[in-house]
C-alpha cells in the first residue's frame, strides 16, 4: 500500500509501528471535507484551530517510543485521537489528555466507534500530566513546549522515555527524546519539525 511504502522509504522501519499505522483508518480521524487527503503525508486541520500530525511525524515518534506491549502511555494533546489509537495498538494502556472539551469527546467517540477500549481520554491541562495515573513507561506530547515540563518529566517511570517537540511556536522546533535513569535525564535531539503550541490551562470555551 502507497501509505506504508511512503512512510518505509522515510526511514520507518519497525515491523509493529508499521503495521499499527496500517491497522488505524486515518479517514476516521479527519474532517469530512478532508476524507480523499487522509492517506497523505500532511498534517490536516481538525476542529478548535488544531491540527492531525503528519502520518510520518506520528510513526517517527511512535517508533522512538519503543514501545512494549505491557507499556501504560500518557498522550498530551488528544486533538483527533489518531496518535492515541495507534499507540494503543502497542501498549497495553493509554491515557491521553485534551485540553479542549469538544475534540476530546469527539475523539472519545471515534476510538469507541473502533473498538479501542484500551483509551483513557482526560479533559484537563496536560502540562501537569495525570497524576493519579502516573507513572507511566513512556509519554508523548504532540504539541510544542517551550521547555521539558518538570511535571510530565515526575510522572515518567524509572528507565522511562519521553518524547516531544521542543521550540517556540512556529520557530524552529525539534523532536527531542528523554531518558529516564538513575543517573539522571538523557537528552536527544532529533528531526525538525513543526507543531501546534502546548498552552497552559483547560481551554475556557469549547
Ligand atoms: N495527537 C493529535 C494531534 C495533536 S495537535 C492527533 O493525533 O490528532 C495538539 C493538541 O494538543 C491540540 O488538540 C491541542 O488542543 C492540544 N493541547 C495543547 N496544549 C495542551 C495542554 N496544555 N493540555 C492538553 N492538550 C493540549
Amino acid at each position: 500500500m502507497e501509505f506504508l511504502l511512503a512512510l518505509r522509504r522515510r526511514g520507518i522501519g519497525d515491523a509493529a509501528v508499521l503495521h499499527a499505522m496500517d491497522e488505524v483508518p486515518r479517514e476516521r480521524f479527519v474532517e469530512a471535507g478532508e476524507r480523499s487527503a487522509a492517506y497523505a503525508d500532511q498534517a490536516l486541520p481538525i476542529a478548535c484551530g488544531q491540527t492531525i500530525s503528519q502520518p510520518y511525524v506520528v510513526a517517527y515518534m511512535t517508533e522512538q517510543l519503543a514501545l512494549r506491549p505491557h507499556h501504560r502511555v500518557l498522550e498530551v494533546g488528544t486533538g483527533s485521537g489518531y496518535q492515541a489509537a495507534v499507540l494503543s495498538r502497542l501498549a497495553r494502556e493509554v491515557v491521553s489528555i485534551e485540553r479542549y472539551r469538544t475534540l476530546a469527546e469527539a475523539a472519545r467517540a471515534r476510538l469507541a466507534a473502533l473498538g479501542y477500549d484500551n483509551v483513557e481520554i482526560v479533559v484537563g491541562d496536560g502540562l501537569a500530566g495525570v497524576p493519579s495515573r502516573a507513572p507511566f513507561d513512556r509519554i508523548l506530547v504532540t504539541a510544542a513546549a517551550t521547555t521539558v515540563p518538570q511535571e510530565l518529566v515526575d510522572q515518567l517511570a524509572d528507565d522511562g522515555v519521553m518524547v516531544l517537540p521542543l521550540g517556540p511556536s512556529g520557530g524552529p522546533q525539534h523532536i527531542i527524546k528523554l531518558t529516564k535513569s538513575q543517573t539522571g535525564l538523557a537528552r536527544e535531539e532529533l528531526i525538525a519539525v513543526r507543531f501546534v503550541p502546548l498552552l497552559a490551562g483547560q481551554a475556557r470555551e469549547l
